[in-house]
C-alpha cells in the first residue's frame, strides 16, 4: 500500500553530488520525499527532520561520497548576466 507520486523534475535544483542543475527528479513515497539525479545517479530521501539521507546504491555510494564538500562551499563561477543590470 505505497502511495507513490510521479517523478518530476525540479527546476533550478542542483545535484549535491555532481552539482548539475535541472537533473533532479523528485517524488514522494508514502509522504517521504525522494530525490534522484539523472546525471550521476545520486539519490537520497529526506527524513522527518528534512535532512538528506543518501540511498545505498552499492558501488555508487563511494563515488557519491567522494566529494560532499562541493555541495557546501560552492565555488561555481557565473559570468555576470547583463540582463540583470538596469
Ligand atoms: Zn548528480
Amino acid at each position: 500500500m505505497s502511495d507513490v507520486t510521479p517523478k518530476r523534475f525540479i527546476a533550478g535544483a542542483v545535484c549535491p553530488a555532481c552539482s548539475a542543475q535541472d537533473t533532479i527528479k523528485m517524488w514522494n513515497v508514502d509522504g517521504v520525499p525522494n530525490r534522484e539525479c539523472v546525471a550521476c545517479g545520486y539519490a537520497d530521501t529526506l527524513n522527518a527532520q528534512g535532512q538528506s539521507v543518501p540511498k545505498e546504491l552499492g558501488t555508487r555510494v563511494n563515488q557519491a561520497e567522494a566529494k560532499p564538500a562541493a555541495a557546501k562551499g560552492q565555488t561555481v563561477q557565473f559570468f555576470p548576466n547583463p540582463k540583470l543590470k538596469k
